[in-house]
């Protein structure tokens, strides 16, 4: 893996929100640059998208219509994106160099953001075990996330047919509000509204509990608007400290992005992040328009410069404390608004 050498520079664990220095932007210039070369030598369908020296930004949705794989030679699994109706699912592979990457700068992301405990931890899933079927995504990504903590207990409360057990869910909570272990809660957004609408008194905990919300944005819940979700956690999951994330991500995306508490994506040193107009024009902070990413990580498909299907914009000094440029999420820019969501539900 000789020729990822900056890719793998870049991978490595550090700090990620503080100002880029000279060194830092010249990295990640290079390390797309050698990103641009691996894929381009490999891969004859994205090179043909190429336009003389320009780098091309793949529309999210070309890699549903066009084989853009690019062959790896190493082992590694598959994963499938949520998929939007008609077109389907995206597959993409991880190769195992990829994942590495991926591991490392997702662990390094929720070290920053304090969703890491070096003590044993219990982790409440509200989406399905990923091993007991063939789901999108976002499984998996959450079953990855409970590397945050040495495991001490591990519970679904989504069955595989995508059905949420609240008693599963309440019983779980109660008898953990017992113990003095960290409790983590990580799924769907959906399900975070059903255990607060199903959560029939408040239960004590003496612990902390910090939440992962994603895959269901706002709006795509049944009833709730998600700030009215986590009031009413709040309100019903008496603990010391309950902190609840939003996440943002997609398969064909390395990584996921946790918000912080105003509910912001700032931006990593590994990442960058572009909002463009209808003429594919880069936009000012506060201006809505298509959420662009770039990140090179991903040896085995050419999505290091990919603009996705959601509207967004970018912001600055952020009332959080962190210094770094954020993004916004607004919501789909397509029709098939909540398909995750939907599909959790179907
Ligand atoms: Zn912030």
């Amino acid at each position: 893996m000789q020729a990822l050498t900056a890719i793998d520079q870049l991978a490595r664990p550090q700090k990620l929100y503080q100002p880029l220095t000279q060194e830092q932007q010249d990295l990640f210039t290079q390390a797309m640059q050698q990103a641009d070369v691996w894929h381009k030598a490999r891969n004859a369908n994205y090179a043909k998208l190429w336009v003389g020296e320009q780098r091309p930004s793949i529309p999210v949705g070309l890699f549903k219509k066009l084989d853009l794989a690019t062959s790896v030679e190493q082992e590694g699994q598959w994963l499938s994106s949520s998929g939007t109706g008609k077109t389907g699912a995206t597959e993409v592979f991880f190769d195992k160099g990829s994942m590495q990457r991926i591991t490392q700068g997702m662990l390094a992301l929720f070290i920053e953001n304090g969703f890491y405990s070096s003590q044993p931890a219990r982790f409440l899933l509200l989406s399905p075990n990923p091993q007991l079927g063939d789901f999108p995504g976002y499984a998996t990504a959450f079953l990855k996330f409970t590397a945050a903590a040495p495991n001490k207990a591990l519970v679904f409360a989504v069955n595989p047919e995508a059905v949420f057990d609240a008693e599963l869910a309440i019983k779980t909570l109660t008898t953990w509000a017992q113990e003095p272990e960290p409790i983590f809660i990580f799924g769907l957004t959906v399900f975070f509204e059903q255990l607060a609408l199903a959560l029939p008194q408040p239960i004590e905990f003496k612990q902390p509990i910090k939440g992962i919300t994603g895959g269901g944005w706002k709006g795509l819940t049944k009833t709730m608007e998600r700030g009215q979700i986590l009031q009413r956690l709040a309100q019903n999951l008496q603990t010391p400290m309950l902190d609840i994330r939003d996440m943002y991500g997609m398969t064909e995306h390395p990584l996921h992005y946790l918000s912080c508490p105003l509910g912001h994506f700032h931006q990593p040193v590994y990442s960058r992040f572009f909002v463009q107009g209808a003429n594919q024009q880069e936009l000012e902070a506060g201006e809505q328009g298509l959420i662009r990413l770039q990140n090179p990580f991903f040896a085995s498909i050419p999505a290091h410069d990919i603009v996705t299907e959601d509207l967004g914009c970018l912001g600055e000094h952020c009332g959080c404390g962190n210094t770094q440029p954020y993004l916004k999420f607004l919501g789909r820019a397509t029709t098939n608004e909540g398909i995750c969501a939907q599909e959790a539900l179907a």
